[in-house]
């Protein structure tokens, strides 16, 4: 993947606890769609997400797929970090949205509710949140969120 820039020529094998995706793959988003034709474009642009969940979406592909440039360009300035902590011992295994607010082509802002599970050093876990999302410069990012139990 040519986003993996930190590892140039070694040959194609996958990082221990970073699952491999490939344009061909079912998109880690969850939509019934290959990676390349669902998050991918989004993750390589310039296509932008149209809608405040498909922005979720493709950021929680980002995080399987560790594309750190593309989480911190779509990160609110006021509230981006400097750099993003990939946990080598945290493997995302799956999202699902349970509500929306807002969040269109019509809209400035909105939510996002969802469950994105994991397995940390092997115990599954689950980050339940409702997260805020707002317009800049004409497109989707997010801002910040809420844990919910
Ligand atoms: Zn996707």
């Amino acid at each position: 993947m040519s986003r993996r820039k930190t590892r140039p020529a070694r040959p194609a094998r996958p990082a221990p606890s970073a699952p491999a995706v490939t344009a061909e793959s079912p998109c880690p988003c969850g939509l019934p769609a290959p990676y390349g034709a669902c998050c991918e474009p989004f993750h390589t642009g310039p296509a932008t997400a149209p809608t405040a969940e498909l922005l979720m979406r493709s950021r929680y592909s980002a995080f399987v797929v560790r594309d750190e440039p593309y989480l911190l360009r779509t990160w609110a300035p006021a509230t981006r970090p400097a750099d993003v902590d990939f946990d080598p011992t945290l493997r995302w295994t799956g999202l699902t949205i349970e509500a929306t607010t807002d969040g269109t082509a019509f809209h400035q802002h909105g939510t996002v509710t969802f469950r994105a599970r994991f397995t940390h050093a092997g115990t599954p876990g689950e980050l339940h949140e409702r997260s805020r999302f707002a317009r800049h410069e004409g497109a989707w990012v997010y801002v910040d969120g809420d844990f919910l139990d």
